[in-house]
């Protein structure tokens, strides 16, 4: 089919997700063909180089071979089995196992959902059930940051805390609750380390003081924040918030859903801080985006009281049609594979290299923050760096950026009009990573020329 053609099909009938729906049909899409590595080729054949890794999801980069194979002969052999009444598939179960022997502390426990946002949702769920089996059916409030994102179905959405996700959609939910987000860069008062880990903890304790103490379940963090504008913790507050929580008599849930799978460095971030979470939720990285698939990490405790509170042949009652895929779970073990035979070791290498580059940009005239854990960069843009001033809406900055990068050559992301983020995939080289800040440092330079930009600064 001709581009023309797939451009007035997608305008006319493709309702995009997380889009300006009046933006899609004005413009139309951008169609990408095929990939390889860090590269990807759009449909007229321009090559861009991914530094968001789809959706920060293709860390083992695209055009991984053994990752077809593995997919084909699954597919080939056995395409679909259930996981209910009992059946199971192979790689599903050899999954299962290989996860829990690489997870924090006891969390030997995995259900397989679709993705992140279900996960998300499979985690709330479960925490019901754990709190009825305990006892304590009463703990049934949930807090969360300011600037999380916990994807989008209804208990993701309403968890979540971004505008976009909660207009007109009559969330957060009655038991949905969010304190401020570890934002160093815009910490009112001192901003040191340790004055925005004890704000935290702090908000964490009065917000349970307020609700009740006996009335709250569970405190849902991402170890970095990233579809609320890559807000990297200070160093020790995920081990502060963890120990605040086992303070509190409250479950804590790491929602690694971008930070797992060698993301910020290690398999899961919680393990830079040696923070064994209660429960985890991952997807992206797991399958590196060559198929859906997410899964909750249960810790022994919560899964054997679920399992003693439900009479025998009593179903507990959660699943989904395509929970532990054989092909999504056949993937998951061939990108597992790519990452321990070389995949994580060489994005810490890029990441140091990638956080070498990136630091050098604070000098510019645009660039307000540089935050970087990994191979996760987020850059906020402000028009005066001594005022934190934001650039004003209408310039459009951040979403300026990404349209001049992709006229460049290069992929990335904004948040809002004063974030953008990068995630390149973790197989990137040294050069690529070169290539990207190279691209990247002249669509700000660019930008920074547009005579309104350079009125404002
Ligand atoms: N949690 C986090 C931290 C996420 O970043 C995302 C997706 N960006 C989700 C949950 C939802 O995942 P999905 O889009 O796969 O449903």
């Amino acid at each position: 089919m001709t581009p023309e053609k797939l451009i007035s099909i997608d305008r006319d009938h493709l309702i995009h997700p997380v889009s300006s729906w009046r933006d899609q049909e004005q413009f139309g899409p951008r169609i990408l063909h095929s990939g390889h590595g860090t590269w990807l080729k759009d449909i007229h054949g321009k090559e861009l180089l991914d530094g968001f890794s789809g959706l920060w999801c293709v860390n083992v980069g695209y055009g991984c071979k053994s990752v077809v194979e593995a997919a084909t002969e699954q597919m080939a052999r056995l395409p679909y089995a259930t996981g209910y009444f009992g059946y199971a598939s192979e790689p599903a179960i050899t999954l299962a196992g290989r996860l829990a022997a690489r997870a924090p502390g006891n969390l030997n426990r995995i259900f397989f959902s679709q993705g992140g946002s279900d996960a998300v949702d499979s985690a709330l769920r479960f925490i019901r059930f754990y709190q009825h089996a305990k006892g304590t059916p009463e703990r049934r409030h949930v807090i969360g940051l300011a600037r999380g994102y916990h994807g989008s179905t209804y208990t993701g959405a309403g968890l979540t805390a971004l505008a976009a996700f909660h207009r007109d959609a009559d969330v957060p939910l009655s038991w949905q609750h969010h304190i401020p987000s570890p934002y160093a860069y815009r910490h009112p008062g001192d901003n040191n380390d340790a004055a925005v880990i004890a704000a935290s903890v702090a908000a964490l304790k009065a917000k349970v003081a307020e609700l009740g103490p006996d009335k709250v379940a569970a405190f849902f963090c991402e170890p970095v924040q990233g579809s609320g504008g890559v807000i990297v913790p200070p160093k020790g507050w995920l081990s502060a918030m963890r120990e605040a929580c086992r303070e509190l008599g409250i479950l804590f849930v790491a929602d690694e859903v971008i930070t797992g799978f060698g993301r910020t460095g290690p398999l899961f971030a919680c393990e830079r801080e040696n923070v064994v979470p209660d429960m985890m939720t991952v997807a992206k990285g797991l399958t590196s985006g060559y198929a859906p698939m997410g899964a909750v990490f249960l810790s022994e405790d919560i899964y054997t009281t679920i399992r003693d509170n439900t009479p025998p042949g009593v179903a507990v009652g959660h699943g989904m049609t395509y929970s532990a895929h054989p092909v999504s779970a056949a993937i998951g073990l061939a990108v597992l594979d790519l990452y321990e035979q070389g995949v994580l070791a060489n994005g810490v290498k890029a990441g140091a290299h990638l956080a070498s580059r990136l630091n050098t940009l604070a000098d510019h005239a645009l660039v307000g923050d540089v935050r970087i854990s990994g191979m996760l960069a987020g850059i906020e843009l402000v028009t005066d760096k001594k005022a934190k001033t934001k650039p004003d809406a209408s310039l459009k900055i951040a979403s300026k950026l990404a349209r001049i990068g992709y006229d460049k050559g290069v992929l990335f992301r904004a948040f809002g009009d004063d974030i953008i983020g990068l995630a390149p995939p973790l197989c990137c080289s040294v050069e690529e990573i070169d290539i990207l800040c190279d691209r990247l440092t002249a669509v700000l330079d660019t930008v920074a020329d547009d005579a309104n930009v350079r009125a404002a600064l």
